[in-house]
């Protein structure tokens, strides 16, 4: 009994802050947690720069509504899982993600919520919980299944030494060279493979 624990951003879907930034080109929603290392603080300044700018939740919603999933993540999402039980493992909050979620057949996704007042302003964020990666692989190996996961950034790598095989895909050259025990792969015909390898089944491409 096997799980393919997956990333979102990065793996099958473009980075929203970035992709939200470009489209209402406000540059300093650009930020990530490379910037500002604290995700509160870059949580708040998001936050502040979104009233600031007077975006509530549905304009957000509307922007990301066209935005796509990467190129090939679909079919990708689709083999994966006539083959794994497959969870997608994220640190976005559900009222981002929905607009992609619902274009890669809502797989099953587990991330954050939103705080929302009744006029649709964002007035904050819940985190499910600490660590929240790596806490569902132990969930999973207490539940007896074992664990694939796949992912491109720091905020994966404790996901991917929980599981019982990590593959980074489309990782930084740093985080490549830092976590250089996982096989490193930039496709999706690439990671099919390494996820047959990494399974305990005979299973085919
Ligand atoms: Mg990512």
């Amino acid at each position: 009994m096997e799980i393919a624990a997956l990333d979102l951003e990065g793996v099958l879907i473009p980075e929203i802050w970035i992709g939200f930034a470009e489209k209402t080109g406000i540059e300093e929603l650009r930020a990530t947690t490379r910037d500002i290392p604290d995700y509160d603080e870059l949580m708040q300044q998001r936050l502040q720069l979104l009233k600031d700018n007077n975006l509530g939740l549905s304009d957000i919603q509307e922007v990301i509504g066209v935005m796509t999933p990467m190129d090939g993540a679909i079919e990708f999402v689709n083999w994966l899982k006539k083959r794994f039980q497959v969870i997608i493992l994220s640190d976005t909050f559900y009222e981002f993600s929905e607009p992609l979620m619902r274009q890669l057949n809502y797989p099953t996704l587990f991330c954050h919520r939103l705080i929302v007042n009744e006029l649709g302003v964002i007035t904050g964020y819940k985190l499910r919980q600490k660590d929240p990666k790596r806490q569902c692989v132990k969930a999973f190996h207490k539940l007896n299944f074992r664990v694939i996961a796949s992912g491109d950034s720091y905020n994966d790598t404790t996901m991917l030494s929980e599981a019982d095989a990590g593959i980074l895909f489309r990782a930084p050259e740093n985080v490549i060279s830092e976590f250089s025990q996982y096989p490193a792969v930039h496709n999706y015909e690439e990671l099919k493979r390494e996820f047959l390898k990494a399974s305990n089944r005979d299973l085919i491409l």
